[in-house]
């Protein structure tokens, strides 16, 4: 498509969005009296309108019903958890049994670590990308020194080359093979937080499986933003926080994915509580821990139900749509986001560079953008105007248009924004 950097014609591309109607779903915070151009999506998602009600349901059958509400609230709380497995399983292209709702993202990691990290013998190493999210640094060091490894030892990097901004698929194959039985696990971020770089989760896992290591996936940045196939591409494990594309608000909880493979299985470690116990059970109190025959065998604790709510409210948006509808939106407006930075570096003297995947299926939602030359000003002038990004060293500032409530106009108007910032610095 010929895109144009003019108001009419993103107001076109608006009127042609079959998604533009849900931009009215969110509330967008205000700046100056006007809605904010919201581009940290990948980072907090915007709050549902339908929230609220989610949440206020629970506290009135909570004020009406007492503890009651377990199992007497139109949607009872012992069993709240189940209502996103279906969903949340279309998200992620999964069987619902592979998935659940529990907990807080790196915890998972954790606690998923138990069942596939298992180091022994000469098979103890972990593979993961060089500069992962610091909470994963953290947490896959502190698993390794735990099992008695020295993290220096035990942790593999995977490098970009010299000069170039993205991992290659054929360098992560090749460490793979290079760490080949001393591999343990591979464990890599399926989006790249920083670059918004899609891996080739397929290839990866088939790669790590023939080497007789477990494959896991961080899909933080990649739920609710990139088509998944965690069943097909057999994947072992993976864990998503619900906060950043999928909306679900500050710190919420995290999904996970179980392939069914490792179901109905006692002989796999795992750390339990009652909430994993078979549900018929459940409320028995039996000594002895039955597993549900399902991913809920890793829940420990009864289910966060007041967070869970705006989580569920959210889900049903998702399920409306489609990922489908969410990603062809999404390839659109990246498009012409990244049209329109093109544009606007033709006018400036100072360049910038688009660190992202120019590729479409290498990339989701976000365009990392290297701004040479300029600095935090320009970030501060930026949120000063209601362009809401994030700005991460040393002199990168992510943009993520979240189909779901951006709109095309959005993306002319934070060009003209970001050239009027540009051009009044190098004024003076
Ligand atoms: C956002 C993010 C996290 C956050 O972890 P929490 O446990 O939810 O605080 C972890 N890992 C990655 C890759 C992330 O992008």
């Amino acid at each position: 498509m010929q895109f144009e950097n003019s108001r009419e014609f993103a107001r076109q591309l608006d009127k042609e969005d079959k998604l533009s109607k849900y931009r009215n779903e969110f509330i967008l915070p205000k700046v100056n009296g006007k809605d904010v151009i919201y581009f940290v999506g990948n980072s907090l998602g915007l709050q549902p309108k339908t929230a609220q009600r989610y949440v206020d349901e629970i506290m009135k059958d909570w004020a009406e019903l007492a503890v009651e509400g377990h199992f007497y609230a139109e949607k009872s709380w012992w069993d709240y958890h189940e209502r996103f497995s279906e969903k949340l399983a279309r998200v992620v292209g999964a069987n619902p049994a592979e998935v659940t709702v529990m907990n807080t993202l790196t915890v998972n990691l954790h606690l998923l670590m138990v069942s596939f990290y298992r180091p022994s013998g000469k098979r103890y190493k972990i593979i993961c990308e060089e500069k992962a999210f610091p909470s994963d640094q953290y947490m896959i060091s502190s698993q390794v020194r735990f099992h008695g490894y020295d993290p220096k030892d035990a942790i593999v990097e995977i490098k970009k080359r010299d000069g170039e901004n993205n991992f290659r698929t054929e360098d992560v194959l090749a460490k793979i093979e290079e760490v080949g039985e001393e591999c343990a696990l591979v464990l890599i971020g399926g989006v790249n937080y920083y670059t918004g770089q899609v891996f080739d989760m397929a290839t990866i896992t088939k790669a790590g499986h023939d080497a007789g290591a477990f494959v896991g996936w961080d899909l933080a940045h990649a739920a609710g933003n990139i088509e998944l196939k965690l069943s097909e591409w057999n994947v072992d494990f993976a864990a998503w926080c619900s906060y950043k594309y999928m909306n679900s608000g500050p710190g919420n909880a995290s999904g996970c994915f179980i392939n069914k493979k490792y179901h109905n299985k006692k002989d796999i470690p795992r750390f339990e509580g009652w909430w994993g116990h078979n549900k018929e059970r459940r409320f028995l109190m039996e000594p002895e821990f039955q597993p549900e025959p399902t991913a809920d065998a890793w829940q420990i604790s009864n289910a966060p139900i007041l967070a869970m709510a705006p989580y569920l409210a959210s889900l049903e948006m998702f399920d409306e749509v489609g990922m489908p509808a969410l990603i062809e939106k999404r390839n659109k407006i990246v498009a012409y986001l990244e049209y329109v930075l093109h544009e606007i570096d033709k006018d400036v003297e100072s360049s910038f560079e688009i660190i992202t995947p120019a590729d479409q299926d290498k990339r989701g939602t976000q365009l990392s953008v290297f701004l040479h030359g300029e600095g935090k000003e320009l970030f501060r002038y930026l949120m000063d105007q209601g362009v809401i990004t994030d700005w991460r060293e040393p002199n990168v500032i992510r943009l993520a248009p979240a189909p779901f409530y951006c709109s095309f106009e959005d993306m002319y108007e934070f060009g003209q924004i970001l050239k009027e910032g540009i051009l009044n610095k190098q004024k003076v």
